[in-house]
């Protein structure tokens, strides 16, 4: 194991009741690394909507309380376990470099060996995992995280900055992961985006990349929809200025009477499942990313087969998801008004506040940065 001088604990946002005020607390800093694991020194982490809703006891996943919350972040090795000197892209790593790592995966399971990580049976989640056992440091707003040895990770180019590399770890991976499972966009094709939160925005972003011919946007409020335009959205739609009938309209008048050839819905509100099968083109690839609650609305099916379409899913991202968004940063980034979604500066102390912001959407993605040690 190679290791820096660490502290015997890390300050951490400890997640023990659902829904009480957060405040850091001392976890121990694991002694031991095993083989393949590393020990990173968290530089900064945002902010995801998952934290608000396992804070206050929304999520449907198994949480093992006490966690540490936060799953979104990037940080800087400080310890190096045996067999881990190159990261899963086969770039070396040494102490100092900034790395983004992914939830578990184990690798030998039906849904790993098909080439679909994010469904293993065996994985663990960061923020999931009880902090109350070794290797403690299994979330985000702490000084230090552990990485566990069947985590991906990708070491962080120098010309992403830390607050950029953090949101590629969530919101930019799980929008990369979307456009590669729904294929190949060409420079003809009409995309209508649902939802103007982080991953809508994202969204735009990578689409115009892309080259597609236009890309319309449904959202709100008025602010974020400003932005969708800076990120280069051709056509912005208030959802809460407008029925549906004046967004169908306003949509076919923007894809040559048809409608968009691709849907992708970030927004997590149930109803745009039903209005963006209307709204999509016959033979049209329908790709559902933002609906992560419990909710549940009417459809038609038969629409699904006299249109021909695909109806596809995306959950979370692997380690090429990862790498794919650190790139996209690295190349795209510079061009991109991608800085503009960090909203707030936070620090371990005032989690609480950013969690308060958040739930009454004053922030987009707030960011949390560690106080160096006095
Ligand atoms: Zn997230
Ligand atoms: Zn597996």
């Amino acid at each position: 194991m190679t290791t820096a001088a660490l502290p015997e604990t890390s300050r951490a946002i400890v997640v023990r009741r659902f829904g009480d005020d957060v405040t850091p607390e001392a976890v121990p800093v694991p002694t031991d690394l095993e083989p393949g694991a590393l020990l990173v020194r968290t530089t900064a982490a945002s902010i995801c909507g998952t934290d608000l809703h396992l804070w206050a006891g929304e999520l449907s996943l198994p949480v093992d309380l006490p966690v540490i919350l936060g799953h979104e972040m990037v940080g800087e090795v400080v310890a190096i376990g045996e067999g881990a000197e190159k990261d899963s892209v086969d770039q070396p790593l040494v102490l100092g470099d900034r790395v983004i790592w992914t939830h578990t995966a184990c690798g030998s399971c039906r849904f790993c060996l098909q080439g679909q990580p994010t469904l293993c049976r065996n994985r663990q989640g960061y923020m999931y995992q009880t902090c109350a056992e070794p290797p403690y440091l299994l979330g985000g707003f702490s000084e230090y995280v552990y990485v566990l040895p069947r985590s991906g990770r990708v070491r962080v180019p120098d010309a992403v900055p830390d607050d950029l590399a953090s949101l590629a770890s969530c919101a930019l991976r799980s929008v990369m992961k979307a456009f590669r499972e729904l294929g190949q966009l060409l420079p003809s094709q009409h995309l209508l985006i649902q939802g103007s939160g982080p991953l809508g925005l994202l969204a735009i972003a990578v689409a115009k990349t892309a080259g597609v011919r236009s890309v319309s946007v449904i959202g709100g409020p008025s602010e974020r929809l400003e932005m969708c335009r800076r990120f280069g959205a051709d056509v912005v739609l208030d959802v809460t200025a407008t029925s549906p009938e004046e967004r169908a309209s306003a949509i076919r008048t923007a894809t040559d009477g048809i409608g968009p050839d691709v849907v992708m819905e970030f927004s997590g509100n149930p109803h745009a499942f039903a209005e963006g099968l209307a709204l999509i083109a016959p033979g049209g690839r329908y790709m559902v990313v933002g609906q992560l609650g419990q909710g549940a609305v009417e459809i038609t099916p038969a629409t699904i087969t006299a249109k021909n379409l695909a109806v596809l899913g995306s959950f979370s991202g692997g380690t090429r998801d990862y790498w794919d968004a650190l790139r996209f940063l690295e190349v795209h980034g510079p061009n991109l008004p991608i800085g503009d979604l960090i909203t707030g500066e936070y620090t371990l102390d005032t989690v609480q506040d950013a969690i308060t912001a958040m739930r009454a959407e004053k922030e987009i993605k707030p960011v949390i940065r560690m106080q160096p040690r006095g």
